[in-house]
């Protein structure tokens, strides 16, 4: 390794992530990669959800202002957030890489910039510091085919549709349905829609693609994908399995998790999280929670404050809930999900299929219950229930009886079994791909001598 940074030092790669949990994690995560591989590291990041840089001291990481709490952005408007950012940054971002690309040691050099694809406003400050551009797409390659459709059918007028929830196929794209249509809840749907047409343009006229997925998982998307965008394309992923879960957590998490699983039978745990964003009303999450208990199965649940809209966080479940449930179930604000994932007594996750979870649910051979809330992780759900079959789809309104028996199909049944025969087949192929000679060992390869030729 020392070797390889040996030769290497000289060249340095930027990277700025989108400030939300599920984008700072893989672009991270990139980090190491790349740092592993020989690459010197910095970090351009916003103060709003500022990533905790002593977790990473061989990075150099610079902080922008962005005024983003000013403007009172906040995840609960995704849409409006994004908008904020890539008009508020500009001339900060600006500011420090032309400060970074004047100061730069005199053996080392800045190879690109790596910035997240939402990021699209970093495509004109890149080509005025004739920096290339090269993007990093957290979600799955499919989602993003989806988001394209999407935005071709904003062009044709197809929007506003009357039948959001209906079974047809999506025009466009016929893998999906309607329903599956990658939309996001905002209060500006127009601007939601100029958004993919941006970061679909300024994704096309990048230097590279990078990919956190791997070939044989979404390989018709992948070809898909190459027809159309004539960039050079990197699937390297599932980057968190390079090397033992590390932290970029926004959230302190509970370890508590982890000593209560290690009491547990081997399989016997529904592991429940619907990421860092998602919010339910009191109804739903009450539902959730007699579901979960009429279910019989033990459980381990995130319970993010902010989870429960106008709760701080618990306060509306009903007293006593968690003392009748007698050990059978643990809550937690946040937990260290890929440790939870890979738990031995873990034995199916109930997710919004976030890419980061589904993702993380594959490498360790979990199946799923998919309970997509909006964006890629409707898309996400399609595919871990119908296409990989992996996964059940919760699709009708949230309901205790419902919830229960979903519940005892993954976990109890034949059904269960036989996707959780799958996803251990998928679990192989990524464990493939990442050894010498695998699809994402090659592309990494790839990778760097593309870095290296800047
Ligand atoms: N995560 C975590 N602890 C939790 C819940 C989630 O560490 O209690 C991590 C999870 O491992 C994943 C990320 O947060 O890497 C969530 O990303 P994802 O794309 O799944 O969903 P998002 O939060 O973006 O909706």
């Amino acid at each position: 390794m020392e070797n390889q940074r040996e030769s290497r030092k000289k060249r340095r790669v930027i990277l700025f992530p989108l400030p939300l949990q599920g984008h700072i994690n893989p672009m991270l995560q990139l980090a190491h990669i790349l740092y592993d591989k020989g690459l010197s590291i910095t970090v351009i990041h916003t103060n709003f959800n500022s990533p905790n840089s002593s977790n990473y001291p061989h990075f150099h990481f610079c902080s922008i202002p962005d005024g983003l709490l000013e403007l009172g952005a906040s995840t609960s408007d995704v849409v409006a957030l994004i908008k904020h950012l890539n008009v508020n940054c500009v001339v900060p971002f600006r500011d420090c890489l032309d400060k970074l690309l004047s100061n730069v040691e005199e053996k080392e050099s800045i190879a690109c910039l790596i910035t997240d694809a939402a990021c699209h406003f970093t495509h004109a400050v890149a080509d005025s510091l004739n920096l290339p551009r090269i993007v990093l797409r957290t979600s799955g390659i499919a989602s993003f085919l989806a988001f394209a459709a999407t935005s071709l059918l904003h062009e044709k007028g197809y929007f506003p549709i009357e039948d959001f929830g209906s079974d047809a196929p999506m025009p466009e794209f016929p893998l999906l349905r309607v329903k599956d249509i990658p939309l996001i809840d905002t209060h500006d749907a127009e601007n939601f829609y100029q958004f993919l047409i941006s970061v679909m343009s300024h994704t096309k006229s990048s230097s590279g693609l990078i990919w956190n997925s791997f070939q044989e998982l979404e390989q018709d998307a992948l070809k898909t994908l190459e027809r159309d965008f004539r960039i050079p394309m990197f699937t390297i992923g599932p980057f968190h399995k390079y090397f033992p879960a590390s932290s970029s957590s926004l959230l302190s998490q509970d370890t508590s998790s982890i000593s209560w699983l290690d009491k547990q039978a081997p399989k016997s745990i529904l592991y429940v999280s619907f990421g860092s964003i998602v919010a339910i009303n009191e109804t739903e999450f009450l539902e959730i929670a007699w579901g979960l208990a009429g279910s019989g199965v033990p459980f381990l649940w995130v319970v993010r404050p902010g989870l429960v809209r106008g709760y701080e966080w618990l306060e509306s479940l009903p007293k006593g809930f968690l003392e009748k449930l007698d050990g059978r179930a643990h809550i937690v604000k946040w937990a260290p999900q890929q440790e939870v994932l890979a738990h031995p007594a873990t034995g199916g996750f109930w997710t919004h299929n976030g890419w980061n979870s589904t993702l993380e649910s594959i490498c360790e051979g979990i199946p799923m219950i998919c309970q997509p809330c909006f964006g890629d992780q409707k898309v996400n759900a399609r595919y871990v229930s119908h296409i990989w079959r992996v996964g059940l789809h919760l699709e009708n309104q949230l309901e205790r009886g419902e919830i229960e028996r979903i519940i005892r199909r993954v976990m109890l049944e034949a059904e269960g079994q036989e996707m959780r025969g799958r996803v251990m087949h998928l679990r192989k192929k990524v464990d493939v791909s990442l050894r010498q000679g695998g699809s994402s060992y090659q592309s990494l390869e790839s990778l760097i001598s593309f870095l290296e030729s800047f």
